[in-house]
């Protein structure tokens, strides 16, 4: 799949804003091509769920953390997908103290080779956990975890089972260590939720949520929290999503490098703010009231990144 990296220039974010007629403090705005954060009273965003560890950062780094820090992120949480990568996130979250925030666990989908992916196994797991174990004190969540149903992940209901399994080994640890979970579930909302009420989670993230409203609306009454990515301005699912999803269990997140504003174009944290807008507009609620709660609902959830967030 061919990638391509976009500069700095963010022309949705520019069209988005003028079909919204947005206007008043706080708010991002284009100076130069440079996205500008105006702090007014509170605050910023926090961005949930993203892959700041993936190989697309390697090269600049810092430039993608300090245009997010200017689009007005106050806090990264970086999630992992395998035990290879858990070194580099703990590095990242020391370079970058009170800002990258790091989560530990195993996905759903593990990578054979460059472009072959299957289900995760109870294998993986054994690489991943003497390493949570050493970092558990830094850790704000257990994650990324869930289930991934997609077919071309599962090809019977062994594959299905493993996945369970890895899944509930990481509710049990998470409970454990008193850390919530940042949850994956792709074609399978429905048994992600089941599963973990049925494990008694009272504390999960779901990231992206590809389910019916009906489904996420059962996980809002066992306190979960749902995260929007930009995808949102190119997702009718996700519309509908929000539409029925009270304020009070919307998170932010990117999930940069993936599910940007624009298909196949490396999406960054400093998106985030194409989330807010768009829940600004489906609520009929001012900008900053979807960037209180939303950080609220952070805070509430992760309350190890506090330090991060200014009252
Ligand atoms: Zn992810």
């Amino acid at each position: 799949m061919e990638r391509r990296f976009p500069g700095k220039r963010c022309v949705l974010h520019l069209a988005l804003r003028k079909s919204l007629r947005m206007r008043g403090p706080p708010r991002c705005a284009e100076v130069g091509n440079v996205l500008i954060f105006h702090v007014v009273n509170m605050h910023g965003y926090v961005d949930c769920h993203c892959h700041i560890s993936a190989r697309e950062f390697d090269e600049d780094i810092e430039e993608v953390v300090e245009s997010s820090k200017q689009a007005g992120c106050v806090a990264l949480l970086a999630v992992a997908e395998h035990a290879g990568e858990f070194d580099k996130i703990i590095e990242l979250s020391r370079r970058f103290p009170g800002f990258i925030f790091p989560c530990l666990g195993v996905h759903p989908v593990q990578d054979v080779s460059p472009g072959q992916q299957r289900g995760s196994s109870l294998q993986d797991l054994d690489a991943a956990l003497p390493i949570i174990e050493k970092y558990k004190e830094h850790l704000v969540a257990i994650g990324e975890v869930g289930l991934d149903f997609t077919p071309r992940f599962v090809s019977g209901e062994t594959d299905k089972e493993n996945q369970r399994n890895v899944l509930i080994r990481q509710a049990h640890i998470a409970k454990r260590l008193d850390l919530p979970l940042n949850v994956h579930s792709r074609s399978a909302g429905r048994p992600t939720i089941q599963l973990l009420k049925e494990h008694g989670v009272h504390k999960a993230l779901l990231h992206a949520f590809d389910g019916k409203p009906s489904v996420a609306l059962e996980g809002v009454k066992a306190g979960y929290y749902f995260s929007i990515p930009p995808s949102i301005i190119r997702s009718e699912q996700k519309q509908k999503l929000v539409k029925q999803l009270p304020l009070e269990n919307i998170c932010l997140e990117t999930d940069s490098p993936a599910l940007g504003p624009e298909k196949q174009v490396r999406n960054e944290p400093r998106n985030i703010c194409i989330s807010a807008e768009y829940i600004a507009r489906v609520k009929g609620v001012s900008l900053q009231e979807v960037m209180e709660v939303t950080t609220q609902n952070a805070l509430r959830l992760f309350p190890k990144i506090k330090s991060a967030i200014r009252p």
